[in-house]
């Protein structure tokens, strides 16, 4: 509990990413640690998560926001990998298409929303909304700055029917970043869908710090916190989600359904079954 409130955001809080370091490594001493706890998480994930399909009422949802290369998709790879597949289902946010901009901005994440029983993962979010729609001024301010209500109340609703939302920013250094996107541009396997436009992205990364902060500090609520995840060390990164996913699932105390029919009763007619009595 103690990791959860170091690295969740406090409602109303005044946010400057600046002051928050990038390369600590709160609640966890070392990676040999970090590993093995770990392990030891993702063990348990996909009980709870079996337990959640079982009772079959509430959903999950992980938000993930981050600047390029944090380490999204390292997340979804790395903490979300013993899931069922079958009862997980990540949604990458891309530029809105033309039938996507036609509606309001919540329409295509709505739909995205998991059904009871199943964790979704979004992989960038509503909140690009106010990241890049303001960033690259595509939308006036007066568009951007109303939808910061819009989207406490929408994660409201949907806490409110049942989907707990979990929310982490990625926090990386300029320089953990620019590192990154270094050695991809050096690996054949990696730098196939690198574009320009990541580079003039990474120009505007104080604006986008920024923007980031009036997030953190305008829609950290009480049903749908953020988490602040320092993130220069994988490791610690995936360790840190992995717990925060784990607590606020425990904390769901999923239970399995009742059974719907007399168990004993219907073993003893199986036996009688298999006997061949009827
Ligand atoms: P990766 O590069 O690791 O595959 P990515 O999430 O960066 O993952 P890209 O296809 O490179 O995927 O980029 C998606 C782009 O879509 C981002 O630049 C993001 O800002 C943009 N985007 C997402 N949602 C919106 C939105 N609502 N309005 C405008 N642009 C958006
Ligand atoms: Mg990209």
């Amino acid at each position: 509990m103690k990791l959860i409130k170091r690295l969740r955001v406090k409602t109303s809080a005044h946010v400057r990413l600046t002051k928050i370091a990038t390369d600590e490594t709160p609640g966890c001493r070392d990676k040999e640690t970090a590993q093995e706890q770990l392990a030891d998480t993702l063990a348990e994930l996909p009980k709870l998560q079996y337990r959640l399909f079982a009772e079959n009422r509430r959903a999950v949802l992980v938000v993930l926001q981050a600047m390029d290369a944090a380490g999204k998709d390292g997340v979804v790879r790395h903490v979300m990998s013993g899931l069922n597949p079958q009862a997980c289902r990540v949604t990458s946010f891309k530029v809105p298409s033309a039938l996507e901009r036609q509606h309001d901005f919540l329409w295509r994440i709505h739909q995205a929303v998991p059904p009871a029983g199943e964790i979704g993962v979004f992989n960038r979010s509503h909140y690009e909304d106010v990241l890049v729609a303001r960033v690259r001024k595509l939308v006036p301010p007066a568009v951007w700055k109303a939808r910061f209500q819009m989207i406490n109340d929408f994660e409201r609703y949907l806490t409110e029917n049942g989907v707990t939302v979990v929310k982490f920013f990625l926090h990386i250094s300029r320089a953990e970043q620019a590192q990154r996107l270094d050695a991809r541009l050096a690996d054949p396997a990696r730098n196939w869908k690198f574009t320009p436009a990541d580079i003039e992205e990474r120009r505007l990364w104080d604006d986008y710090q920024a923007a980031y902060e009036d997030v953190l500090s305008r829609c950290s609520t009480p049903w749908a916190p953020w988490h602040v995840v320092p993130a220069d060390h994988k490791w610690y990164r995936n360790w840190a989600v992995a717990e925060v996913l784990r607590q606020a699932m425990r904390k769901m105390d999923l239970q399995f359904p009742p059974p719907r029919h007399d168990a004993r009763d219907l073993r003893r007619r199986l036996a009688a079954q298999e006997a061949g009595k009827c």
